[in-house]
């Protein structure tokens, strides 16, 4: 039996308490039939709805270079359940954080889209909240800097936690951006408060969604915020996730699939309020949560109960609604196949757009290897000569694409559609098509 510590109560008690208003039952011995315990990260509750069931697959980023096209591969279940007490989406951990982003290959700033959306967020925190020389930023997962240069610009102190060491080298050496080498969780911010670090600020884009312990990292941020500070935070929206569905945002890395609601009720838990929410239409629509102290005394905006409303309307609280979704991704995969194998019956030549994670959890879901698709084109040099992992199909740079002249290019990260059928209209000069996936198959206009 796996005992597991909430709010200092074993779950071996039966009653742990996580809220003031709320009792859960945990049941003392969580196996089934000699199954491996699979309870709710934030509450504890048995795992048994389904949300998406992606089969086995390779974690996202271990793209494959030549000499190891022989090797084997580390395939893990994609497997996304709901829990049926608080509505998180989760997936199990497989691999410690350690390994997955110790080197880890994607830098932010990259795309140019990013980085005007970091610096509108900066230009709107510091007019609204008036941050200056005298407060102080920390943003989680601060990556190779590319947010707070615009803090330090403008002249406001900052500091980043970020795990990956090569990535906080390259922020410190090119931006002079100060970063603890860090995961960040209680520990990390005790640390930092003993160490005379208090947030004004304290933000993190595309990070809560990615940590295997989010109590720990929720309490973390308990810790460090100054009494009258202000938390942000960004995370894709479970409920576009769904409308859209995005089942390809799912993969290993990205442990929790978050609403309002549910983020809400992991921010009580930890004595913090949500007074504010924006939705963003990042990565398929995200939301900005704006959390303080519960005990402080900021309004919570209309904003936040009109969320709710959309929420509940949408049908977030309902666990039929997650069952549903399971389905349509099936359905998903049998149009997307169908489409394929009709287009190479016609002796049509198919490439891909965009070596990203999306993809691989796409391709890999639906078995789609050279048997359909020849080649992978993507800008980031990182990625170019290697392999897409599981599917093992080779990535090139986007030059490939004119020399090839192929009939259909697949977009995988539909997230920058626009940007790539504006970048690549070449392809139309020899009768090219562009094709998506995802919310459904469809050969674009
Ligand atoms: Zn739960």
């Amino acid at each position: 039996m796996k005992f597991q510590i909430i709010s200092g109560i074993c779950d071996g008690c039966t009653r742990v308490r996580y809220s003031s208003a709320s009792w859960y039952l945990i049941e003392a011995d969580a196996r089934i039939g000699g199954m491996p315990d699979r309870n709710c990260r934030f509450c504890n509750t048995k795992l048994s709805v389904t949300f998406a069931d992606l089969g086995m697959s390779p974690p996202s980023n271990s793209y494959l270079k030549p000499d190891q096209l022989n090797g084997m591969e580390r395939f893990y279940p994609l497997h996304a359940r709901v829990c049926e007490a608080c509505k998180l989406v989760q997936l199990e951990e497989f691999e410690s954080p350690a390994e997955i982003f110790s080197e880890y290959a994607y830098f932010s700033s990259f795309s140019a889209s990013w980085l005007k959306h970091a610096e509108r967020y900066v230009e709107m925190m510091i007019g609204r909240f008036d941050f200056d020389a005298r407060s102080q930023v920390v943003e989680i997962a601060s990556n190779d800097g590319y947010l707070l240069q615009y803090f330090k610009q403008r002249g406001v102190p900052v500091l980043g936690v970020e795990p990956a060491a090569n990535v906080a080298k390259v922020a410190l050496e090119e931006r002079r951006i100060p970063s603890l080498v860090e995961f960040f969780g209680v520990q990390t911010a005790k640390n930092m408060v003993a160490d005379g670090t208090g947030a004004d600020l304290l933000l993190g884009n595309n990070v809560l969604a990615h940590v295997p312990d989010i109590n720990d990292f929720v309490a973390g941020m308990k810790i460090l915020l100054k009494p009258d500070g202000i938390i942000t935070m960004e995370f894709p929206h479970l409920l576009r996730l769904i409308e859209q569905n995005q089942f390809d945002t799912i993969y290993h890395e990205h442990f929790s699939y978050l609403s309002f609601l549910t983020v809400e009720r992991i921010f009580a838990h930890a004595g913090l309020k949500l007074f504010d929410v924006e939705e963003l239409p990042t990565h398929g629509g995200s939301l900005r949560i704006f959390a303080a102290h519960a005990e402080s005394n900021r309004p919570v905006e209309k904003r936040v109960e009109m969320m709710r409303l959309l929420e509940r309307q949408f049908g977030l609280e309902s666990i039929e609604t997650y069952r549903v979704f399971h389905e349509s991704v099936r359905e998903t995969k049998r149009a997307f196949l169908e489409f394929l194998i009709q287009a190479k019956r016609r002796g049509s030549r198919i490439a891909a757009y965009g070596a990203a994670a999306k993809g691989n959890t796409l391709l890999n879901y639906c078995g789609v290897r050279d048997d359909f698709i020849d080649y992978v084109v993507d800008k980031n040099p990182y990625k170019q000569n290697s392999f897409l992992p599981g599917v093992h199909l080779p990535i090139y740079g986007p030059e490939k694409l004119a020399e090839t002249q192929p009939d259909y290019v697949l977009i995988l990260p539909w997230n920058i559609q626009d940007e790539v059928m504006e970048q690549m209209s070449l392809i139309r000069s020899w009768g090219g098509k562009f094709v998506v996936a995802i919310p459904k198959v469809q050969v674009l206009p």
